[in-house]
């Protein structure tokens, strides 16, 4: 029986923070490498660099400065200097002269013969196993023997039975003897390979391997498509727009392009369904996603509903307020907005007015999805760059309806509450193909075109060394009125240290351009400080705005001409690409200058020099989109590595193309004519995960 137990252990607690709580969980949590305990080696026939298990006895220990403790093993062959750093009384009871012992770790020759560093050893004699021992991904607090243990458990209890008619598998050209429990029984312990490389685990195109990726598509295929069709049994108010549109089109200093137009009539056409929308918006930076969200809000306040905004920073939600507020507020729309920095009575001002339905449309930062605020009636959430959000974010938004019978809603008790419309938009798009074939439970609309006017941005890799003039030649630039980015250099390990080095960058350029203002923006600054900085900025009053990655998303001043990155071999292919859609929105002709320098080793990582080639060559978001699929395969895309529920573990689709082809084609059969084995399918690989699939 599948018995989920409440963790009490620190390494049960560690189990369940891996996600590690189900028989099938265990079961399903595959070796990351194996070792070979499997034979016994001889100290003369070892070769340099072996890891390698050897019996035999202790001549010899000696403590050395008290801290290190040194033990000479002779199998019979040979001798072979153990050497522990640290080590316990336990330790050297076990390891006293006279005792027998099998050793297992990397030799190492010396001028003194044989050496090995902390090898683990137990009393020699026990039997040897017959399989590989494998070796699991792991966390702080776990240790490996409990995990074998535990899994092993898993293996046992989990229920493993065949639910997947043998010919689906024959049709992925998968030999139905590989079923579940003989798949799982390999790559858990696998037999040792031959000599010399004994340990040589199945690779990824074996039978077994091949089983589990068609699994978990197959698994993650269902869930999709059976997602889609409990949405499609839901009900979402429908909102067709009265003149609303008209008007702000009306009032806009531009026209609309071609493709804005058609992702609007896309997005028109959902909002008049009876079942709610679940559609991404994808267009790169720049491409004017802002005024389409404007009109989808105008479907649904004209429909008498409301609409949410939600943003993943202040200063991207306070753009978006500034811009929404201009285009509708002189058409009589209500305007509320929610943010951290607020004041209290604001607050509460903007929760009054979006619970009483009064404000039509609101906007704000992840600060909408908490507890307290209610909608009246929200017809229309829209997520401006999704993927910087978590699925349980996008899914709290989209349940913010009232409950029922609260603030008057017309829904009746009896019937369940009306689900809102659901937008999402992001700027680092998705290739095609994986979009359409992976997402079953998503449609998706393109912003292929960007507006008239823009100029190229012309992009330039200058090594480090060359910085100073780069300095002069933005003071120039600057000094005759254009307006610059200088995005300083992500540092992973610590956001202190991302500070201070903003903080000297921005001094060593105040100091470098006396006559001009220069702007300091970081994450630590509080909303109100970021929102002058901005301020000034979009005034054009102040020059060069030195940042640290805070700018990233969705800001626009179309003033700005010049970008400057430093130490860009360290960020990702689409935040640069990102970074760079920051400029490029005006008249002006436009650069980025993308710094870089050698790291540790003196140079550049293959990745790094990648991805700056990348850039240099290419300015469509798709194109770059395609090459960071290729460099980094898909799980970073559509904030699926936050979701845990659909990060593929196996699976690889750039490799697996072709099985997914076969798991949409056989979910869709299976959910139609079998569905107990889809459903007992889906639950085995997701258990409760499938709640936020929806979102
Ligand atoms: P993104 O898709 O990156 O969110 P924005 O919505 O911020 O892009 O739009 C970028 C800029 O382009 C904004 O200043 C916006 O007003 C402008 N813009 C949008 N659509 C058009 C258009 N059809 N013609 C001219 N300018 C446009
Ligand atoms: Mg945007």
């Amino acid at each position: 029986m599948e018995v989920a137990m409440t963790p009490r252990s620190g390494p049960q607690r560690a189990l369940h923070k891996l996600g590690l709580v189900r028989p099938i969980d265990l079961a399903l949590h595959l070796p990351l490498r194996y070792e070979d305990e499997t034979c016994l080696y001889t100290l003369r026939t070892v070769r340099e660099g072996q890891t390698a298990q050897i019996e035999g006895q202790i001549r010899a220990t000696e403590v050395r400065a008290g801290r290190q403790l040194l033990v000479t093993l002779d199998d019979g062959t040979g001798t072979c200097l153990l050497r522990f750093f640290s080590f316990t009384p336990g330790m050297q009871r076990a390891l006293a002269v006279g005792q027998k012992i099998r050793v297992r770790g990397e030799v190492k020759g010396g001028f003194a013969g044989w050496t090995m560093l902390h090898p683990a050893f137990q009393p020699a004699g026990g039997t040897l196993p017959a399989t590989l021992t494998p070796v699991y991904p792991s966390t702080a607090g776990l240790p490996q023997a409990y995990l074998r243990k535990a899994i092993d458990g898993g293996l046992q209890a989990a229920v493993l039975d065949e639910f997947v008619p043998p010919q689906c598998w024959e049709e992925a050209g998968i030999d139905p003897a590989w079923t579940l429990r003989a798949a799982l029984a390999l790559l858990h312990h696998p037999p040792p390979g031959p000599p010399p490389q004994r340990t040589h685990p199945p690779q990824r195109t074996h039978p077994a391997w091949r089983r589990l990726q068609a699994e978990e598509l197959l698994a993650q295929q269902i869930a999709q498509q059976r997602s889609r069709a409990e949405r499609e049994r839901q009900r979402a108010p429908t909102l067709a727009g009265g003149t609303l549109q008209e008007r702000l089109l009306a009032a806009l200093p531009f026209g609309l392009t071609a493709a804005q137009r058609r992702v609007c009539a896309e997005i028109a056409d959902d909002l008049r369904r009876r079942a709610p929308m679940h559609r991404l918006l994808q267009g790169d930076v720049g491409s004017g996603k802002t005024i389409v969200a404007a009109m989808a809000a105008c479907i649904a306040i004209d429909a008498g509903w409301q609409c949410a905004l939600m943003a993943p920073t202040e200063i991207l939600a306070t753009q978006h307020i500034a811009k929404l507020v201009a285009w509708l507020q002189p058409l009589g729309v209500q305007v509320a907005w929610l943010m951290g920095g607020q004041g209290k009575r604001q607050r509460h001002a903007a929760l009054d007015a979006i619970a009483s339905g009064q404000a039509q449309l609101a906007v704000g930062t992840h600060a909408m999805v908490q507890d307290t605020v209610r909608f009246a009636r929200l017809g229309l959430a829209i997520i401006d760059e999704q993927h910087r959000f978590g699925v349980e974010q996008r899914w709290k938004l989209r349940n913010k309806t009232a409950t029922v019978g609260d603030g008057g809603d017309s829904t009746s008790p009896l019937q369940p509450p009306l689900q809102p419309h659901l937008l999402m938009m992001t700027a680092t798009p998705i290739p095609r193909t994986l979009a359409m074939s992976y997402w079953a439970d998503l449609d998706v609309s393109t912003i292929d075109e960007l507006p008239p006017g823009r100029t190229p941005v012309v992009t330039r890799l200058v090594h480090a060394a060359r910085r100073g003039q780069v300095i002069e030649r933005v003071r120039i630039a600057v000094e005759s009125g254009r307006q610059a980015y200088w995005v300083c250099p992500l540092i992973e390990e610590s956001e202190a240290l991302d500070l201070s080095n903003a903080t000297q960058t921005h001094a060593e350029l105040c100091a470098a351009m006396p006559g001009v203002r220069v702007g300091l923006l970081h994450s630590r600054m509080s909303p109100a400080e970021k929102r002058m900085v901005m301020q000034e900025f979009v005034a054009g009053t102040m020059g060069l705005l030195v940042s640290t990655t805070v700018i990233e998303v969705g800001v626009d001043v179309p003033n700005a001409s010049l970008m400057i990155v430093e130490n860009a071999q360290r960020f990702g292919l689409s935040q640069l690409h990102q970074l760079r859609g920051r400029v490029g929105r005006g008249q002006a002709a436009s650069a980025c200058v993308l710094l870089y320098a050698a790291e540790e080793g003196g140079k550049l990582g293959e990745g790094a020099r990648d991805r700056l080639q990348a850039m240099a060559q290419c300015q469509d978001g798709f194109a770059i989109a395609q090459r960071d699929l290729e460099i980094r395969g898909p799980g970073e895309f559509l904030g699926l590595r936050q979701s845990g529920a659909m990060l593929l573990r196996f699976a690889d689709l750039r490799d697996n193309a072709d099985v997914l082809d076969w798991a949409r084609h056989t979910a869709r059969h299976l959910l139609t004519h079998n569905p107990e084995a889809a459903q007992a399918h889906e639950q085995r690989w997701l258990g409760n995960k499938t709640q936020f699939l929806g979102a």
